[in-house]
């Protein structure tokens, strides 16, 4: 059983899964107007991933007979000065994600609720690769600078990209 408060940040954390696909959506558009395919499609890998994580935390609630509630979803941004300010805004939202779950996770510690620290040890190791593979982007976006050409390969070097198996029930 999920206690009031645990349901709430529950809640809140399935908002920001879904906030952070809307924010990959529209940064998915950003690199379509430059027709950045690539950039594009790992965008649109990216938030069809926060939808699994979405996912994931909305059958976890539904099993354990919890409300599940949908709150608004925040206007995501959608204007960025370059490829690479979307990739630190990328960033910095994953770091976010990786604050909040992690003090999700405090919460169930503090509650004794092994069941919830433990369905959230999955989060927490996916941010940890989120984070990680975010900031290969962004350094490898520094080093190319202004550079047409660089940025074209690294287009080209991510849309490679594979989709994941999906391990959302
Ligand atoms: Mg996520």
């Amino acid at each position: 059983m999920l206690s009031k408060k645990l349901q709430k940040l529950l809640n809140g954390q399935l908002n920001l899964e879904l906030f952070s696909a809307y924010t990959y959506y529209a940064m998915s558009a950003y690199m379509d107007e430059r027709s950045l395919d690539g950039f594009s499609h790992w965008m649109k890998l990216q938030a069809e991933e926060e939808l699994m994580h979405a996912q994931k935390i909305y059958s976890y609630l539904s099993d354990l007979g919890a409300k599940i509630e949908f709150l608004a979803l925040e206007k995501p941004k959608q204007d960025f000065e370059s490829v690479l300010d979307a990739f630190e805004t990328a960033l910095a939202h994953e770091k976010k994600l990786a604050t909040e779950l992690n003090e999700i996770s405090i919460s169930a510690f503090e509650e004794r609720d092994n069941t919830t620290v433990s369905f959230l040890d999955w989060f927490l190791s996916e941010q940890v690769e989120e984070v990680a593979q975010t900031t290969t982007i962004c350094d490898k976006l520094s080093l190319v600078g202004e550079d047409g050409h660089g940025i074209l390969l690294l287009n080209n070097e991510l849309r490679d990209r594979k989709r994941e198996e999906s391990t959302a029930e």
